[in-house]
């Protein structure tokens, strides 16, 4: 567990980074136009990450942003994965995702959660070249998470996995898997144990992989547990406290998602800013028409709401904050704005927009996911009523 706070500068701007900050997101957002853009629109049609690239981000030290430095990490804030994964998602959704889910879900929990034998094992593992993901959902359990079905038997020298995981992304890529099961269905959540399983542990496969309408190059699959062997010691926290793991992971991790959403929104809206500049109509720049400059400026003031909810969301964690509600906030609205300001963008192409031959359909398409997973928009309006509601005013 860490415990050491981040010193923050208060009444500091929030957009205001550090020296490092922003050398870091110049560094990831010069990457992310170089070296993912070219290819991009292949990997949206073949629905596939370039392994290179998954390569790349090990070697470039973003998928170990919060581990410590001693296992190969970077030992960095979550402000910083949050930075890294608006600057990847504003070029492409998929690639974000990868590293979002890696960093502020996997990495998280093992470095809150896991033993000091654990992260010695894992920790250099995630650091340098092995992809996790995060098993929750199943057929059955979306939004009600803790009523999953699969189940772990304890026997004398291992746990024994069985059910069935849905929905998990970076299934196909990944060799780390954090899973949750229940060890005793009659405690009810209770009963819910979070467990490392690695892909070749015996018993445990990826299944049938989504053909999905955005976010299409990153994989999600369904993970297919058959007496999966699980040894004793990759019980990951106490068990029968994975809801708690689950929660709170959960908490954070949307926190990345809303990054995502203001990536992909800010994609769309320069490429949309660049084309209004260029495109004639009526003898000049359609940019030139104020309805257009209007909407333009709408849009852009939405996105920069959004953007300060998450950045604040990630300050506030990063300072061991209460930050739950506005995690929530964060998420939803920026899932908002980032529908919006895609739509809005294709709009702005015309037919053009229309068509894959340019690039913000796909930014229009990847936008559609913030409002689903880790919790959905009415998911996050019920954590935000109760904490609201519970609040002393
Ligand atoms: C591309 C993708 C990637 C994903 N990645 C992962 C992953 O890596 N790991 C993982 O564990 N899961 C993952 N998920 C699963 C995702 O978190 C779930 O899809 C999500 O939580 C919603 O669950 P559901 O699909 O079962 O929808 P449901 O829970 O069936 O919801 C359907 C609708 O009912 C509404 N609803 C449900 N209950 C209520 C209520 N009480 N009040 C009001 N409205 C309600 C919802 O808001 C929604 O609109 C992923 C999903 C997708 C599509």
């Amino acid at each position: 567990m860490q415990t050491e706070s981040i010193e923050i500068a208060t009444g500091a701007p929030l957009t205001l980074l550090s020296e490092e900050e922003r050398m870091f997101q110049g560094s990831i957002r010069e990457f992310a136009i170089e070296k993912i853009r070219p290819l991009v629109h292949d990997m949206d049609r073949n629905a596939k990450l370039d392994e290179g690239l998954i390569r790349a981000f090990f070697d470039l030290g973003i998928m170990g942003i919060e581990i410590p430095e001693e296992f190969g990490g970077a030992g960095s804030t979550f402000f910083n994965a949050v930075i890294v994964v608006e600057e990847l998602s504003h070029v492409d959704a998929s690639c974000g995702v990868i590293v979002d889910v890696h960093n502020t879900l996997v990495n998280n929990a093992v470095l809150r959660w896991a033993s000091p034998e654990q992260k010695a094992r894992y920790f250099p593992r995630l650091a340098a070249g092995e992809v996790g993901a995060y098993a929750l959902s199943e057929e059955g359990s979306g939004s009600d998470a803790f009523a999953l079905a699969c189940r772990a038997e304890e026997k004398p020298d291992h746990w024994l996995l069985n059910g069935r995981k849905l929905w998990i992304t970076s299934a196909a890529e990944a060799r780390i898997f954090i899973v949750f099961a229940n060890v005793n269905p009659d405690l009810g959540y209770k009963g819910i144990t979070a467990f490392i399983v690695e892909r070749d542990f015996e018993g445990f496969q990826v299944g049938k992989k989504e053909d999905k309408l955005g976010l299409r190059a990153s994989s999600t699959c369904e993970l297919i547990l058959d007496d999966c062997r699980v040894p004793k010691e990759n019980v990951l926290g106490e068990i029968g406290r994975g809801y708690k793991i689950a929660i709170e992971t959960l908490n954070e991790g949307r926190i990345g998602i809303g990054a995502q959403m203001i990536g992909v929104a800010r994609g769309a809206l320069e490429h949309a800013v660049a084309y209004c500049k260029e495109r004639k109509q009526f003898g000049k720049a359609i940019s030139e028409f104020q309805g257009v400059q209007f909407q333009i400026a709408q849009a852009a003031t939405d996105l920069e709401a959004a953007r300060l909810m998450v950045y604040n969301a990630a300050r506030l964690k990063d300072a061991r904050q209460p930050f739950v509600k506005e995690a929530a906030m964060a998420k939803l609205f920026s899932s908002q704005v980032c529908e919006r300001v895609t739509s809005l963008s294709v709009e702005l192409f015309g037919g053009n927009g229309f068509t894959k031959e340019y690039p913000v359909e796909k930014f229009w398409r990847d936008s559609k996911i913030g409002s689903i997973y880790e919790g959905t928009s009415n998911m996050q309006l019920a954590t935000i009523a109760k904490t609201i509601l519970t609040e002393r005013l």
